[in-house]
């Protein structure tokens, strides 16, 4: 029997509905209009339409998007100076800068500028610590996602066998932290696990997230099991134009697994839905106010 395919992109529509629906409610009762703001250094397109998607995809939830656009040519010192602006500006909820910043800026040193209640990107190394430690904590958005999707399938994933592949601070590693936080047992993957095809087998949840395009072949897969591919890999396609596919061979994975999610339209519209999540709840945090019901 076919996989039961999850569907990111209605998924995500329904995450970013009930964020909307909680941005009213705190407009009217409390007058808290949450803020989203997005530096941009450089002109890099991919970069241009992220920022793009996200800035009207947070004026849609009813929130504040503030766009700063900064030339390639901006020092590290300009980029430090606005990020310190924004951490004490009241109707900034939310900071994200875009990645990657051009070469004179050293990344790391700004995103540890940002002050890690705004930090809705969930990058700040007191977030992955407070992630770590179980106490509440801006989670990186895409893997936030991927556990609101592994939850449509199974609503408690407590006792669950997870297996991840990867170990970024990105997706990886948070991965596994928010999955023990919900009280499956967790093994992390990575490139010199050996034999890895074997440790896939044990999961009733794969989350796949290499960057390796079809790495992960259907007899990798226990039968039945959920498999969540974060990756996105561009290949050239039959017809001479590249086509997107992910970290595990669709075709091959969804006569086995359970529950599957495509490439594009699974785990890629669930990371900007998450980076609402994480405002809206960035904004009930520093106001004090019960964390919102999404
Ligand atoms: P990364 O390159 O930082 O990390 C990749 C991880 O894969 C590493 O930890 C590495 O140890 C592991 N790895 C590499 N080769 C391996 C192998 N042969 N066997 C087992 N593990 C191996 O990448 P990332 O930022 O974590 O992203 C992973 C993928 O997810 C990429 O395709 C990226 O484009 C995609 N991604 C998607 C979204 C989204 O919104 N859907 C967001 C972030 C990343």
């Amino acid at each position: 029997m076919a996989a039961r395919i999850i569907d990111g992109k209605a998924i995500a529509a329904d995450v970013r509905s009930k964020v909307a629906a909680e941005v009213k409610r705190l407009t009217t009762r409390h007058g808290l209009t949450p803020g989203l703001a997005v530096v941009l250094a450089g002109n890099n397109p991919a970069s241009e339409s992220y920022v793009g998607s996200k800035a009207k995809a947070t004026k849609e939830a009813g929130m504040n998007s503030f766009d700063y656009r900064l030339p390639d040519s901006v020092s590290q010192a300009e980029l430090l100076a606005l990020v310190k602006k924004l951490n004490t500006d009241p109707v900034v909820h939310g900071i994200l800068v875009q990645l990657p910043l051009p070469k004179q800026v050293d990344a790391q040193i700004v995103l540890d500028a940002i002050d890690p209640v705004k930090d809705v990107d969930g990058f700040h190394p007191v977030n992955a610590g407070w992630l770590a430690s179980g106490l509440p904590a801006l989670a990186p958005c895409t893997p936030l996602g991927c556990i609101i999707l592994a939850k449509t399938v199974y609503p408690s994933l407590a006792g669950l066998e997870a297996v991840v592949i990867g170990r970024s601070n990105i997706v990886g590693k948070p991965m596994a932290q928010l999955l023990l936080a919900e009280n499956a047992t967790v093994t992390i993957t990575h490139s010199k696990t050996r034999d890895l095809p074997t440790v896939c087998r044990r999961a009733d949840l794969l989350v796949a997230a290499v960057g390796r395009p079809e790495m992960v072949r259907g007899d990798w897969i226990k039968p039945g099991a959920t498999v969540i591919d974060v990756g996105i890999n561009r290949v050239p396609g039959t017809d001479g134009k590249s086509r997107l596919v992910g970290d595990v061979a669709f075709a091959e994975a969804v006569s086995i697994a359970g529950a599957i999610t495509p490439v594009p339209g699974g785990v890629g519209p669930m990371t900007i839905a998450c980076l609402m999540v994480n405002t809206v709840r960035a904004a009930c945090a520093i106001a004090g106010l019960p964390a919102p019901s999404v």
